[in-house]
């Protein structure tokens, strides 16, 4: 008599009869054993991860909480302490979100950042510092570069294509990336007052591409980036939990804010209240971004929006000596790798201060002046038998001022 499919306990792979007891899947066609389901489930992993298809369950993120995130951004950025504790929440809420279960009833909303402040003031360092600190792909994208879709240019979804580099071609991994958008103030809406006949599509219609990216939707990437064409096949990346920073200097934003704030000339607002007039991002809101040209669209998109501050000379001071990979401890490993004990007397670290803020380069020029003053010094320490060697101001002037001139002198 045949057997029903039930009784028989042959899996239908590799033909070998399963005993009583042991796991054996049934179907309605036949049964497959547990180690063929095994086998299978590599191959299906293989399968998955040559074709790029997406298997979520596999990518975890770390959860880190809101204090121990700020205490690892300490190690590397100076000062910026309340825009540390805005984003140290953010991102701890986002992945929060991400973790949450698909058919939970409360939609935890994402928060997509807005960094607002100077240049060099930290918000490119922070977002990396963030993204190395959870192990999640980072891309940056400059918003200058690009146009509407069929202009001239980047097409925004050549930022997906940067991510999924930086996430090796892993489609899932790509999908819990974070995203820095620089000088998203350069594609603001140009004034009400002065509208262009031409179509503004550096502007408003980047924008409304970068809206598209930001709401969460499947968006078609061509896999090397750039243009797309006709031809190339597409990969589908999902945005829906794709972390987004942006970040601008917006000049002049701060007269904006006095105005809403009716700050009058000595710092007082109409209910009296003091305004630290030296610092007025401080006080930015949604309100005002948009008043400075972001599409509101887009604003509602940035529901966390924060301030850094203009760094002065006690923070660039730090800047050289405290982070982790602090530019005075970079140059005293070097020299320790010849033997010589290296230092820099405090009149020295003030001197390269004191010339950053001179030449306006702030945080980001104190590299390019250590470096013009150490050439010489990496040039003749190794070969001097010293193996204490203090940097002095006097020497750093006169290194210092001499690459300056040269400089000048082509
Ligand atoms: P931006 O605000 O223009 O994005 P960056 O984050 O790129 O500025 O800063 C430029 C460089 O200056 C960084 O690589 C870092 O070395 C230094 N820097 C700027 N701000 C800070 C800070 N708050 N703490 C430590 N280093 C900083």
């Amino acid at each position: 008599m045949a057997k029903t499919p039930k009784q028989d306990r042959t899996c239908c792979l590799c033909g070998m009869q399963i005993p009583n007891g042991e796991f054996l899947l049934t179907g309605a066609q036949g049964s497959v054993c547990g180690n063929c389901l095994h086998i299978a489930n590599d191959f299906l992993r293989d399968y998955e991860q040559h074709n790029n298809i997406r298997n979520n369950k596999d990518f975890k993120v770390k959860l880190i909480k809101p204090h121990d995130i700020k205490a690892k951004l300490d190690d590397y950025v100076i000062g910026q302490e309340e825009a540390k504790k805005v984003i140290s929440v953010a991102v701890y809420n986002h992945y929060k979100r991400i973790m949450q279960p698909d058919n939970d009833e409360v939609d935890i909303e994402k928060s997509n950042i807005l960094m607002i402040g100077e240049t060099g003031t930290g918000k490119t360092l922070l977002a990396r510092t963030i993204a190395k600190l959870l192990d999640v792909p980072f891309c940056i994208a400059d918003a200058t570069v690009f146009t509407e879709a069929g202009y001239v240019g980047e097409d925004v979804e050549s930022i997906l294509s940067r991510l999924l580099q930086a996430a090796d071609y892993d489609v899932a991994k790509a999908e819990r990336g974070i995203v820095f958008i620089d000088e998203i103030d350069k594609i603001a809406r140009k004034g009400a007052d002065n509208p262009s006949i031409t179509r503004d599509v550096s502007g408003e219609g980047v924008q409304q591409s970068l809206l598209k990216l930001l709401e969460g939707s499947m968006v078609n990437v061509p896999p090397e980036g750039g243009r797309k064409h006709p031809e190339q096949e597409f990969i589908h990346i999902d945005t829906k939990n794709i972390l987004f920073i942006a970040s601008g200097a917006f000049n002049n934003l701060e007269r904006i804010i006095s105005e809403r704030m009716n700050t009058n000339a000595i710092g007082y607002n109409k209910k009296n209240h003091a305004i630290d007039k030296s610092n007025m991002l401080q006080y930015v809101s949604a309100q005002d971004v948009k008043q400075f040209g972001l599409i509101p669209e887009l604003c509602g998109r940035f529901p966390v929006i924060t301030s850094l501050n203009p760094l002065d000379a006690t923070a660039l001071k730090q800047i050289l000596t405290q982070p982790k990979n602090a530019l005075v401890k970079q140059y005293t490993k070097l020299f320790k790798m010849d033997g010589i004990d290296l230092s820099f007397s405090e009149e020295t670290l003030d001197y390269i201060v004191q010339k950053a803020i001179e030449l306006k380069l702030g945080a980001r020029g104190l590299r390019a002046i250590v470096e013009k003053i150490m050439t010489d010094a990496m040039y003749d320490f190794p070969s001097l038998d010293q193996h204490k060697i203090e940097v002095t101001a006097d020497y750093a002037k006169e290194h210092f001022e001499r690459s300056i001139f040269s400089f000048l002198d082509k």
